[in-house]
Order: C-alpha cells, then structure tokens, then sequence
C-alpha cells in the first residue's frame, strides 16, 4: 500500500485521496477474502497528518457455535492521526492496544508513503472477536460433534443426564 504522494502532504494543508485496493497487510492475525478497497484521504494539519475514509474488506471467520469457516463483511468509516515517521515493524505490531492512550501511526516506508500500517491497524479494530455463521446456527451436537445445521446425528433422542442440563446450556 505504498503511495508516492509524500510531496503533495508536506506543507501544512496540503491534501491527497487515494484509493485502496490490495490485500490485507500482514499481522492483522485475521483471514481475508479479496482485497481491502476503499478510500484514504490524508492532510497535513501541521505536526500530524490526519486521515479519515471508508474501507471495506471481508473477513474468514470461524463460526463461534459449529466452527464453520464463513465470510463477514465489513465495512467502516474512519479517522486517524498519522505521523511522517517510519514505520518500525516490531514495533508498530504491538502498539495498538484498545485502552491505549491515541497514539499517531506511522506512515513512511524510506520516502514513499505507506498506508499499511494505518490499514493493517483499522483492520484489527474492526474484526469481530466473535462471530456466528447465521444467527439462528443450531452449533455442534454435544454428543457427537455433529454440525446440527447440515447433518442429524442419531443423538436427538437420548435423554440427558440432568446433572450435565447445565453445561449442555453452556455449550448451546
Ligand atoms: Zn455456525
Ligand atoms: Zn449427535
């Protein structure tokens, strides 16, 4: 996500938009289908450069109840202070923390500019931590490991164990 666009944000004021369309940078600890696409207007407004946007990109999700690999899409609205310092990848990698003080991301790859950074921590705000395949998924069957959504498994007629009511709640 490399742009040569550092001359037009040099002065204060000065403003870019650029469009998005490449994979998802690594270290979002996600799976992506396809490309994040969107677009990243950046300025210079003295000491910081801001950005704001919209970006779009669909993420692989594990269902949280039948653990089937599905598609999320997301899509979202954003604004973010960067700074023209480059971007240091140990480090850039374990600075976002949710409850962290805002700090500015950086944006330099040697001269040219770099939105990967800025995207790659968009990405990790947005992912969902959980997800459900369809809001109605039935899970897995606590007997058998069966998905119940695409296989009936033999176990429906067993009575359960009344000590066990409560953890099969658990699991539903
Ligand atoms: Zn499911
Ligand atoms: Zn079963």
């Amino acid at each position: 996500m490399r742009y040569d666009i550092r001359n037009q944000l040099v002065t204060r004021d000065g403003q870019v938009t650029v469009e998005i369309d490449a994979p998802a940078p690594p270290g979002t600890d996600a799976e992506f289908a396809g490309n994040v696409t969107g677009r990243i207007t950046l300025r210079n407004v003295g000491g910081e450069i801001a950005a704001w946007g919209r970006l779009q990109a669909t993420v692989l999700m594990k269902c949280a109840r039948c653990l089937e690999v599905h598609e999320v899409p997301l899509s979202f609205d954003f604004t973010e202070s960067c700074a023209f310092e480059q971007i240091d990848e140990p480090l850039a990698y374990t600075q976002i923390a949710d409850d962290e003080e805002p700090s500015t991301i950086p944006i330099l790859d040697g001269e040219v500019v770099d939105l990967s950074e800025l995207v790659r921590q968009l990405l990790v705000l947005h992912v969902p931590a959980r997800s459900v395949c369809r809001a109605d998924c039935p899970g897995l069957c606590s007997h058998c490991g069966a998905r119940l959504a695409s296989s009936s498994c033999e176990c429906e007629q067993e009575t359960i164990d009344p000590r066990l009511a409560p953890l099969r709640k658990l699991l539903q």
